[in-house]
């Protein structure tokens, strides 16, 4: 750890209904770092980045951004959204907008970028992502993979502080898996601080900082990969790798 917190949650709580989704989760993200969350389907994962992102509001608690609680609406929320990017399972690109126009458009909107300014950033990141010759194609024309590869691209344009990814690979074919890995690699290389939702424990072990386990709305461990994958503390933990490795 470098003792530098880009993203902190103190005794989070949020219910739906009757439900208790988030039971008092704390969570501290380093700059640079990158935490895997994994868990359960319903343990409240997809919640957590939301919260994050401020996409759910929470009923206690506090989640600070780079020191700045999170704020309520308005002007403030947007640049909170800009400055922590999310990345979904759908992509959720524009059909009828080419690929560029896709990674453009927030910038333009957003950041107030002119568009030959925007196109030319847009231009930078789908090369990075490889898909350089693939900018003035439409989203259809392009495998899941690769659409997921502009959604990153369209995340890392709005020159996010930290990006939330909530099981980014669950809805590709297995063959278009590993080149999104290796795309969320590289950023993990390149110092970006990454909170990841996944499945896939290889990415876990290979570019997690730190493993969190969430079972029920807790979070039950919050440890290095390597120590987690070899002697999981909880029976949750034991019982979930058990059927998942
Ligand atoms: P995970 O991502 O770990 O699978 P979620 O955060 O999506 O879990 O969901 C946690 C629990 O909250 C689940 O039981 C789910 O059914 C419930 N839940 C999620 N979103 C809502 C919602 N908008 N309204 C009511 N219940 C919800
Ligand atoms: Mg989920």
């Amino acid at each position: 750890m470098t003792g530098d917190p880009l993203i902190e949650l103190r005794d989070v709580n949020k219910h739906y209904g009757t439900l208790h989704v988030l039971q008092g989760i704390d969570l501290t993200v380093d700059r640079g770092e990158v935490v895997v969350v994994i868990g359960p389907s319903g343990s409240g994962k997809s919640t957590l980045c939301r919260a994050i992102n401020r996409l759910e509001t929470i009923e206690s608690g506090e989640i600070r951004i780079d020191g700045r609680p999170l704020p309520e609406e308005g002007k403030e929320l947007a640049r909170l959204r800009a400055e922590v990017g999310m990345v979904f399972q759908s992509f959720n690109l524009f059909a009828h907008k080419t690929v560029l126009a896709n990674v453009s458009l927030a910038q333009t909107k957003v950041r107030g970028r002119k568009r030959d300014e925007a196109d030319r950033r847009s231009r930078e990141l789908l090369d990075r992502v490889g898909l350089a010759a693939h900018a003035d194609k439409y989203p259809a024309q392009l495998s899941g993979g690769q659409q997921q590869r502009v959604a990153i691209a369209r995340a890392l344009a709005m020159d996010p502080k930290a990006l939330l990814f909530d099981e980014p690979t669950s809805a590709l074919d297995p063959e278009m898996i590993n080149e999104v890995l290796e795309v969320m690699r590289q950023l993990a290389r390149d110092g970006m601080t990454m909170v990841v939702v996944t499945h896939e424990m290889g990415f876990a072990r290979s570019a997690a900082n730190r493993v969190v386990f969430m079972a029920d709305g807790r979070i039950l461990e919050d440890r290095a990969p390597e120590e987690f994958f070899t002697a999981p503390r909880s029976d949750r933990a034991k019982d979930f790798l058990s059927k998942i490795l």
